[in-house]
């Protein structure tokens, strides 16, 4: 019988992948069809791992950055070229307070989050000289890609969830299953609405640990990134140190808090809670309202109280409602 005429049921499938916690809901009324759907997006993100991962030394990106200094020009994969063209964008649009090329300090922070030690003052200068968006030289003709200085390391951590994300819906749109959700860590793809009701529901910020999300987000057709130091952080002489680091002073954030952005798809949403994160609540929440359809939740602990500022658009982007329930 024609799919059609059945009702769509519910499917789940869950992995890992990039690291974290995959988990896709769909609706379909055919299992086979949401099945293939599933295997191939999951395929599909794994494939993106194999391009951006940092702790892979064969990763296309971690081969790209061996020639470093070297002068020479690489050709890249379209996946390499489109997040990496997308992040100097926003790399410049925030004068570097987001910098895809924070690598070799970011590297710094993951040895120091083993050793419990902070690193010596002249290492962060060496890898300071290795950090600057402005050093990547992009050749469109050939989609090929420069990295001026010696050291330099390209670190997609930002936004690699939210473009394997995209991705993955895409696949499943292709695959004939449009209604689906993507949760990759903790960030977020909606597409299209489940049948039964205008919307997906799905919790999202809650600032203090093993405390229920206390803010829902009831939207289609978007994407949903937080970003904060929840679970990566590392301290060192009684300071709490993120693993988001402010490139102009090469030290990790030292505030509690927790972006939460709401945008057309995921890649977008996931660079901008990172780079809200650094620009701060004030600066970062203005710089959200210059992007159509985009809205953001910027918690911030101080003391043991939580400061809660939102982006113009939030409430009703958020689609919250006083009388909503999740
Ligand atoms: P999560 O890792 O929880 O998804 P984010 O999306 O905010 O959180 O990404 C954090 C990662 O981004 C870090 O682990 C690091 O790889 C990278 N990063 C840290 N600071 C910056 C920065 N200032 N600009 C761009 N990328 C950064
Ligand atoms: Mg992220
Ligand atoms: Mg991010």
């Amino acid at each position: 019988t024609p799919s059609a005429s059945r009702p769509p049921v519910r499917w789940l499938r869950e992995a890992e992948e990039m690291a974290a916690p995959l988990r896709i809901i769909c609706y379909h009324p055919d299992g086979v069809v949401a099945d293939r759907a599933m295997a191939r997006a999951i395929a599909r993100i794994h494939q993106l791992n194999a391009i951006f991962s940092d702790y892979d030394p064969t990763s296309e990106v971690r081969r790209l950055c061996e020639t470093a200094g070297t002068g020479k020009k690489v050709q890249v994969s379209d996946d390499l070229w489109q997040l990496l063209t997308f992040s100097l964008k926003i790399s410049e649009q925030t004068a570097g307070a987001f910098d895809v090329t924070i690598g070799p300090i970011v590297r710094l922070w993951r040895r120091a989050r083993m050793s419990r030690e902070m690193p010596p003052a002249y290492r962060f200068d060496e890898a300071r000289q290795a950090v600057g968006y402005q050093f990547v030289r992009l050749y469109p003709e050939d989609r090929a890609v420069e990295l001026l200085r010696p050291g330099m390391r390209l670190d997609f951590g930002a936004v690699a969830k939210g473009y394997a994300i995209d991705a993955a819906l895409k696949v499943m749109r292709q695959e004939g299953v449009p209604s689906a959700l993507i949760d990759l860590g903790g960030d977020l793809g909606l597409g299209e609405s489940p049948p039964d009701r205008g919307h997906w529901s799905v919790a999202v910020a809650a600032m203090k640990p093993g405390e229920p999300p206390s803010y829902f987000v009831r939207r289609a057709r978007c994407g949903i990134a937080t970003s904060g130091d929840r679970y990566r952080f590392v301290v060192i002489g009684g300071k709490r140190y993120s693993h988001i680091v402010d490139p102009r002073t090469g030290v990790g954030l030292t505030d509690q808090s927790e972006v939460t952005v709401i945008a057309p798809n995921a890649t977008l949403a996931d660079a901008l809670a990172t780079a809200v994160s650094v620009l701060g609540p004030e600066r970062g929440l203005a710089w959200v309202d210059t992007f159509p359809d985009a809205a953001a939740l910027y918690l911030r602990l101080v003391g043991d109280h939580t400061e809660v500022h939102t982006s113009k658009q939030w409430k009703e982007l958020s689609g919250e409602t006083p009388d909503a329930q999740p």
